[in-house]
């Protein structure tokens, strides 16, 4: 099969397609056919050889993908050939025309998501869901700000706040990312790159701030973030890509609270919890993947420049 393979880390010009042995299932694993692979910013701080946990070299990035399943071991039940399944994860990596998982990894998706919106799922939508369900233990009638709207984790968190009975505020830097963020069902959005858009927020909240803050930049904004917050309110770090000087003055104010989450560290039971409601939420329609871009999997490294340039628009998905 062909696979994008990591030799060293480096820049995106270290990934290259090879040939490589299509992998088998052992008795407990799937072997799913990649239609569609998701990428994320993880993928390439893991490339760039910063991340903390770094796989042994070689390797093959990836942890989204969706396609069909291509065969199963002889312990697996319920799962047939040909079933249409969205991968949270993989034993091998997914930037390839094949990805060998543990079952607890594959999940069904219904007929009417693509594969493409398959693949745009488990990192941006598990992650919101942790921060928000299980960090932040959102309550309907609540008021969300999801600071950093426009891509993946962003849309997705717009989407559960919406079904989860929210008002939702959404931010993004351009034109076009601040229309996606409404049309995915926001009740506000506000362009974090403009002057003054935090006074505008707390205007809309009536002045009593926020009761959530899902945050996708927090070494930009984590300061401003408690400056907005309602009393006993909540900042989930999602994203942070260096260090931030804050008043802690501000949590004392309002009881606020902050939390840091990652999705690496959620266990068996909260992970089984997540992808249910991810399946659940996909079956009736409350959720629906946004793919902004499709590339071949052969111009990965196009795919890691453009996932962390300004102006998000929903996912990036290679195509093997
Ligand atoms: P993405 O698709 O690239 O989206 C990034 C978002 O951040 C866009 O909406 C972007 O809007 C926004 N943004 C940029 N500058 C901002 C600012 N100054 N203030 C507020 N928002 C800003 O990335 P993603 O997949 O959604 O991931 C978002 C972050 O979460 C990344 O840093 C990622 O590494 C992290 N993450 C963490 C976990 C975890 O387990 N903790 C899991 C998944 C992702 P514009 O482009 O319009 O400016």
């Amino acid at each position: 099969m062909k696979a994008i393979r990591v030799k060293e880390f480096g820049g995106p010009e270290v990934m290259r397609l090879e040939e490589i042995p299509t992998p088998k299932p052992g008795p407990a694993e799937v072997l799913v056919k990649v239609k569609a692979v998701g990428v994320n910013p993880v993928d390439t701080y893991i490339r760039s050889g910063a991340y903390a946990n770094k796989p042994p070299l070689p390797y093959t990035p990836g942890a989204d993908a969706a396609g069909t399943v291509e065969a199963v071991g002889s312990e697996v039940k319920g799962l047939k050939p040909g079933a249409r399944v969205y991968c949270a994860g993989s034993l091998t990596g997914t930037y390839a025309e094949y990805a060998l998982c543990k079952i607890s990894q594959v999940h069904p998706i219904p007929e009417h998501i693509t594969f493409s919106q398959g693949a745009a799922v488990n990192v941006a939508y598990a992650t919101a869901y942790r921060a928000l369900v299980q960090r932040a233990q959102a309550k309907a009638g609540e008021i969300l700000l999801v600071h950093g709207a426009s891509g993946g984790v962003g849309i997705a968190a717009v989407q559960w706040g919406r079904s989860l009975g929210l008002c939702v505020i959404g931010t993004a830097s351009t034109e076009k990312g601040l229309k996606l963020v409404m049309d995915q069902g926001a009740h506000y959005a506000c362009n974090h790159s403009k002057p003054g858009y935090l006074d505008e927020i707390k205007t809309i909240t009536g002045g009593k701030g926020v009761d959530i803050v899902l945050e996708m930049l927090a070494n930009v904004n984590l300061h401003n973030d408690l400056t907005i917050l309602a009393r006993d309110g909540h900042v989930v770090v999602i994203g942070s890509r260096g260090k931030i000087e804050i008043d802690p003055r501000l949590t004392m104010a309002v009881d606020g609270n902050i939390h840091g989450m990652s999705l690496m560290t959620v266990n068996e039971t909260d992970l089984y919890s997540i992808h249910c409601a991810i399946v659940a939420g996909l079956q009736t329609k409350s959720l629906n993947p946004v793919v902004g871009k499709e590339i071949p999997l052969a111009n990965a490294s196009q795919a890691h420049a453009d996932v962390m340039a300004a102006g998000a628009h929903g996912k990036i998905v290679l195509i093997p």
